[in-house]
């Protein structure tokens, strides 16, 4: 089988598999232990967090290890709004965030916030007009993801970074999932940052909140007192040091697979733009690929593909078992047939020319099995 949905999980690299059985072999006390082989642990659990700060170049910042982005997430908007309610009330969310932003801040309003929706433009990146106009001395919170999940769009986060220095009592949260290890971005403007291992060849079950200064947020969960108190729990070290091996390999090589990456992508997408009914959506990083068949069912494409040996997906992992429609391809304007018809095809570091070969193969096989149905 050909595995090409690496947005919802990839592949983890054979170094982090080998750090993660080590240090469960070699290190398995707590961290917080006192005694000589507690303090060895404590210790590479530190040079964890010092490796992911200077990774990402953020070493001033601090590091929660969390046990993905939706734990991140969930940590950053209840932390932070706990300290924000005195100095106003209203939270503005990009509206092609991922559930695990949405749903946590629709939860916020229950808490007395105003929510208000950043919209969106055709190519994919939020309106920064529409946040202008929707800024204002009541905004405490800011929330929008480094790179979406569903379309691969790069967000302007630097340039809203910028806009959000004239309000400062704003709390500037970015998701960073789907953007480590894949592109090379000023992050240096956001409050907090959330990072998920499973996305950039670690395991699954360890993440990050980057924490730009302390005190900004407060924990959500009570306990020993793990993590600088913000996430209590004995800390998974074999996952949490496997996330900082894959992150180096990711990052060392990010520019090489961009490259590579960025090829295969201009390759399905000059095949498939060729067909009649085949809408591609705009870009951004190149792994990752929406494409609809306009008339067809993306879940129909998706079998279709599978029967080929393909993984791909339709939208996203979370959204695909459930019949609503994207709303990230909602909010770019798009027609319901080009929603439904959807699918996401999405590449690594592992996927090679002959794979991206037989991608096109497959796409070009499908599209006439099921021609009689497109628009
Ligand atoms: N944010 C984005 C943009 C994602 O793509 C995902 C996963 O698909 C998440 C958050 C949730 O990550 P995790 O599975 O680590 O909780």
């Amino acid at each position: 089988m050909i595995y090409m949905d690496n947005a919802a999980a990839t592949r983890p690299f054979e170094e982090a598999l080998e750090t993660f059985e080590q240090v469960n072999r070699n290190y398995y006390y707590n961290t917080a232990s006192i005694h000589p082989e507690g303090r060895r642990t404590g210790q590479l659990l530190e040079a964890s967090r010092k490796q992911v700060l200077e990774l990402l170049g953020l070493g001033g910042h601090g590091c929660v290890f969390t046990s993905g982005a939706t734990e991140s997430n969930n940590i950053a908007i209840q932390g932070v709004l706990k300290n924000k309610k005195q100095f106003g009330s209203t939270v503005l969310v990009s509206e092609i965030e991922h559930p695990s932003v949405i749903n946590v801040i629709e939860e916020m309003k229950n808490e007395g916030f105003d929510v208000k929706y950043i919209g969106t433009k055709e190519n994919g990146q939020i309106d920064l007009e529409d946040l202008g106009e929707k800024l204002d001395n009541d905004v405490v919170f800011v929330t929008v993801m480094a790179v979406n999940n569903i379309t691969g769009v790069i967000q302007p986060v630097s340039e809203i970074a910028k806009i959000l220095k004239n309000y400062p009592k704003v709390h500037f949260h970015v998701d960073a999932t789907q953007a480590m290890g894949k592109v090379d971005m000023d992050l240096g403007g956001a409050d907090t940052l959330s990072l998920s291992a499973h996305k950039f060849h670690g395991l699954k079950g360890a993440g990050a909140l980057i924490v730009k200064r302390e005190g900004i947020v407060r924990p959500v969960m009570y306990g020993g007192g793990h993590e600088s108190g913000i996430r209590s729990g004995t800390v998974n070290l074999g996952a949490v040091a496997a996330m900082a091996k894959a992150m180096r390999i990711a990052t060392e090589n990010r520019e090489e697979n961009y490259r590579r990456v960025a090829r295969y992508n201009e390759r399905v997408r000059d095949a498939v733009s060729a067909l009649p009914s085949v809408h591609v959506q705009p870009g951004g990083v190149p792994h990752i690929l929406n494409l609809s068949f306009e008339g067809a069912m993306g879940e129909v494409v998706v079998n279709a593909l599978g029967a080929r040996g393909i993984m791909v997906s339709t939208t996203s992992a979370c959204a695909s078992k459930l019949a609503v429609l994207n709303e990230t391809l909602v909010a770019m304007d798009n027609t319901e047939a080009i929603v439904k018809g959807s699918i996401r095809i999405s590449f690594s570091s592992f996927t090679t020319d002959e794979e991206a070969d037989i991608l096109i193969e497959a796409l070009k096989g499908v599209h006439k099995e099921i021609g009689g149905v497109l628009k």
